[in-house]
């Protein structure tokens, strides 16, 4: 179990603002899916290519809602954001580079990962993984784990750096 950690500073802004913060992770508590896919816009504000983010949490947890804000702050464009559940990539350009979204759900094995061209996009784009655990050994080492909780219709969204990424003050 991850340690919860009381709320160390004043919130600016009731529903989006970290519940718990440390050094090395940020958690925020989102009500509706509107609000996880602004959560998931603001994110997208502080990211440049190169960043990995895996999306963790059982199937409806809004893993695909929050990347679809993400992606739409990313691209700057009103455009549907397909699920990748059966196409397992979905690749977008934004002003500051690509965006690729993952679904891994229906991976076979972990070295199929591989045959996707995911190390370039580790390289050269913005990656959002949702199902990261299928990546097995090749999970790279720097990224941002995402958690998402489900509580009803609340979600406990959690930030953890890995590697070197820190997790805490990601959305300051
Ligand atoms: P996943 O990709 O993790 O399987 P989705 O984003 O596709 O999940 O679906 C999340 C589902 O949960 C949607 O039906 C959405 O309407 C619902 N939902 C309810 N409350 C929330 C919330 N606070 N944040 C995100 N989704 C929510
Ligand atoms: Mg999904």
């Amino acid at each position: 179990m991850r340690k919860s950690t009381p709320l160390k500073r004043a919130a600016p802004c009731a529903t989006l603002s970290p519940v718990a913060q440390s050094e090395s992770r940020d958690a925020i508590l989102t009500k509706t899916p509107a609000e996880t896919a602004a959560l998931g816009a603001r994110v997208a504000s502080r990211l440049s290519v190169g960043d990995v983010l895996f999306l963790h949490g059982p199937l409806g947890a809004g893993k695909t809602t929050f990347a679809r804000g993400l992606i739409g702050a990313w691209t700057g464009s009103t455009e549907d954001v397909p699920s990748p559940t059966y196409t397992l990539v979905q690749t977008y350009e934004g002003p500051r580079g690509q965006l690729w979204h993952v679904d891994l759900y229906r991976l076979d094995d972990a070295d199929a990962a591989l045959e996707l061209g995911l190390e370039d996009a580790f390289a050269s784009a913005v990656t959002l993984i949702e199902w990261p655990e299928r990546l097995g050994p090749h999970a790279p080492r720097d990224r941002i784990d995402i958690f998402l909780q489900p509580r009803g219709e609340i979600r406990l969204i959690e930030f953890v750096g890995a590697g070197g990424r820190k997790g805490a003050h990601f959305l300051d």
